[in-house]
Order: structure tokens, then C-alpha cells, then sequence
């Protein structure tokens, strides 16, 4: 199994790389953010649980997220790998993810981070409010929020990966291809 984890701030792109990424390797992509668009959508319970925290840029609680996400896997055993964009975003989540992968007996191949300065990242996030109308885009202040968040929660769990020697850094800058072609190669 090819088993990938994906880090990027709000609007590094890695959304857009993740999908390509399943596309190139037949992956099950798991994007929590989506999922949970998704859940607010149908106003599910975990939906209406989630809104709040999306709405103002905070994150989901780590039990909520974390059942979400075994849950897929859990249901997709057989796949030939999975990529895990937003997940895990804090420290528990990571503990959990590691928990999850020794009794699915599944591992971690690649962990990559798409690393594109914060001026850059408010720019493209002002432009996917224009194009997509996602309500957490639209905010600046929320937009900061999950800026912050990410540097505050996210950053660390990065840090993680790091010292286990498992991160692969990519600059997320120029254009869609160009990007992808860095990812293909830095993965092989
Ligand atoms: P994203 O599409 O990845 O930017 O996620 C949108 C929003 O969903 C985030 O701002 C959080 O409120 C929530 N979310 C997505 N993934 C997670 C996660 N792993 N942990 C907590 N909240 C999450």
C-alpha cells in the first residue's frame, strides 16, 4: 500500500495536489475538510456538531475527527493506499493516526508538506473565495484564524514527522504542473 500524508497551510494548494496525487496512484483520498462540508451539507449530527468550529476558522474536536477518519479506513482496507490531506491537524491526532496504522497493520510511505508563505497563502485564499464561495474563505479574520491555528496546532505535528526523519518539503510555488512534477519526484 502507498500510504501518503499531506501538511499544507490553508491555500498552499495541497487540496488540489492531493486529488491529482489519488488520480496518478489510485489512492483513497481522504480530505477531512471535504467530509465535513459534506456532513454540514446534509446536516448530519456530526454536521451540525462541526459547523461552528468550520464557520469561525477553529478546528473540529480531535474525538470527532478521529472516528471520522478511522471510519474510512477502516472501510477501505483492500484500496491501494490512501492520502490523508488535513488529517491528522494536532498532536492527538497524530497519536491516534499511529495507534490506527499498527492495528490496521497499515504504514506511512511518504509524509509531505507543501510549504508556501503566508502572504502568498492569503492572496490565493482571497481568489478560491471568489471562484468557489467556501464561507471560511470569505473572512479575512477568519482566514488569519486559520492561519494562526495551523501555526499553532498544525506546525508542531509537522515538527513530528520531521524528527522521525519521514518529512518530504516541496515549495509550493509556481504553477499546478510544475508543482505536481516536484511531488512525483521528490516521491520517487
Ligand atoms: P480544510 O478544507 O482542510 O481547510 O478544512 C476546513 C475546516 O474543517 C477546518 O478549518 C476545520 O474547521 C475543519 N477540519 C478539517 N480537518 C480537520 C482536522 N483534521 N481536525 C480538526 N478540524 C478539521
Amino acid at each position: 500500500m502507498k500510504n501518503i500524508v499531506f501538511f499544507g497551510a490553508p491555500g498552499a494548494g495541497k487540496g488540489t495536489q492531493a486529488k491529482k496525487l489519488a488520480e496518478k496512484f489510485k489512492l483513497i483520498h481522504i480530505s477531512t475538510g471535504d467530509v465535513l462540508r459534506a456532513e454540514v451539507n446534509n446536516k448530519t449530527e456530526l454536521g451540525l456538531k462541526a459547523q461552528t468550529y468550520m464557520q469561525d476558522g477553529n478546528l473540529v474536536p480531535d474525538d470527532l475527527i478521529i472516528s471520522m477518519v478511522e471510519k474510512i479506513i477502516a472501510a477501505n482496507l483492500k484500496a491501494e493506499g490512501f492520502i490523508l490531506d488535513g488529517f491528522p491537524r494536532t498532536k492527538p491526532q497524530a497519536e491516534a493516526l499511529d495507534i490506527m496504522l499498527k492495528k490496521y497493520k497499515i504504514e506511512i510511505s511518504d509524509v509531505l508538506f507543501l510549504d508556501v508563505p503566508k502572504e502568498e497563502l492569503i492572496v490565493r485564499l482571497q481568489k478560491r473565495a471568489e471562484l468557489e464561495g467556501r464561507d471560511d474563505d470569505k473572512d479575512l479574520s477568519v482566514v488569519e484564524n486559520r492561519i494562526n491555528v495551523y501555526n499553532q496546532k498544525t506546525a508542531p505535528v509537522i515538527d513530528y514527522y520531521s524528527q522521525q526523519g519521514k518529512l518530504k518539503k516541496i515549495i509550493g510555488i509556481g504553477n499546478i504542473s510544475e508543482i505536481f512534477e516536484s511531488i512525483i519526484k521528490i516521491l520517487s
